[in-house]
């Protein structure tokens, strides 16, 4: 058991002026390339009904970087550019898969900025990572250590709102050992009080700190509001408010890490729910108990880590009634409004709305093996 398992290693780092220059360009063409593209192959399908391939559109982009309009395409390494269109096929493939939205378009102010450089556009030498068109390496902040001997097999350099230069290295991780099997499983439902709710009958909540932040961070957005636009002044606000943003999101990853390597330690099998992203819209109350984004990063940080170490993680469809059967004589209760947090089953069970939920979902995770 073990093996190799691909693992991504998350660092800062600083980069020189020229650097940050050519990073800047780069994301700048990723981003131009994504949205050609997006908006060609949208065109293709509403006048033509025809489905564009990744082979046609890299051969498209060869032709927009001979014109003369496009030519500034050649200043950046080629590879990031072939791994937006890359990206970009993935996620027609998760939609037309009916597992996500339309794809949709980069916006410079609300889209991370990041490039994917794959084994070819960069050079690993000594621990010491240069990208393609740079001539020195990047002054990476190694704030833990990549395993012995790994060389990256792809790099993803990113920019967050807050103006913090990120670089991702993706290398196979040959130190993870799976742990000694249990048999213990359990139910985790996203609560509609609690962050996740589990079939043991523990409600994890939020971060500590976050309601605080979040408060911090509606005083920082009123306070940029109402600066002049273009202000000098305003930009130090707007810079204020993605740092709170920052904070809150490392905050929250942070705890779901936790979260999950617990979950994944202490059980052999997880449960969980498979919230597509239509169920989630179809219900805004649950939508904002937790929000996609935290949810999906807590599905796949189950999802590896239960690789890493011989776990098994099971999703349960949503279409189950989770909160209105009766997790001890399975009696199905006919409504049961979301104000409602207990409630109490003709058998005498009295069911805390969410115990209950997780319960089923674990019942159902296990039937379904
Ligand atoms: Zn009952």
């Amino acid at each position: 058991m073990g093996g190799v398992v691909k693992r991504a290693y998350k660092y800062r780092f600083y980069p020189t002026g020229e650097q940050a220059e050519q990073l800047h360009r780069t994301f700048g063409c990723v981003r131009l390339v994504y949205n050609k593209t997006l908006e060609m192959r949208t065109r293709a399908y509403a006048t033509q009904r025809r489905s564009i391939s990744y082979a046609e559109s890299s051969a498209v982009l060869t032709e927009w970087k001979r014109t003369e309009e496009l030519a500034f395409l050649n200043d950046v390494s080629s590879v990031p550019l072939q791994q937006a269109l890359r990206h970009l096929h993935a996620a027609y493939a998760a939609f037309f898969a009916k597992r996500a939205r339309y794809p949709r378009f980069k916006s410079k102010r609300k889209s991370r900025a990041s490039a994917e450089y794959t084994r070819s556009a960069f050079r690993w030498r000594d621990g010491q990572l240069t990208l393609a068109k740079m001539d020195a390496p990047l002054d990476i902040v190694w704030s833990r250590p990549l395993p012995e001997g790994v060389v990256p097999s792809t790099v993803t350099v990113s920019r967050d709102a807050a103006g913090r230069w990120f670089v991702s290295l993706l290398v196979e991780d040959p130190t993870v050992e799976a742990l000694p099997s249990v048999d213990t499983a359990v139910g985790v439902d996203v609560g509609l009080t609690s962050l996740v709710t589990l079939s043991t009958g523990e409600k994890v909540t939020n971060p500590r700190h976050e309601r605080a932040d979040r408060r911090k961070l509606a005083k920082a957005q009123r306070e940029h509001a109402r600066k002049e636009k273009g202000s000098a002044n305003r930009a130090k606000a707007r810079l204020k408010v993605a740092r709170i943003h920052a904070r809150i999101a490392d905050r929250r990853r942070d705890h779901l890490h936790k979260l999950s390597t617990r979950l994944v330690r202490e059980n052999q099998t997880v449960v969980i729910e498979d919230l597509t992203v239509r169920n989630m819209l179809r219900n805004h109350r649950l939508a904002r108990a937790i929000s996609d984004a935290a949810w999906s990063d807590l599905r796949a940080m189950l999802e590896y880590k239960a690789a890493w170490y011989g776990r098994t993680l099971v999703t349960v469809d949503r279409w189950l009634p989770s909160s209105k059967l009766c997790a001890d004589c399975g009696q199905l209760t006919e409504s049961l409004p979301l104000t409602i947090r207990t409630w109490q089953c003709p058998c005498g069970a009295t069911h805390d709305r969410d115990i209950n939920a997780a319960r089923n979902l674990l019942a159902a995770g296990l039937a379904d093996r």
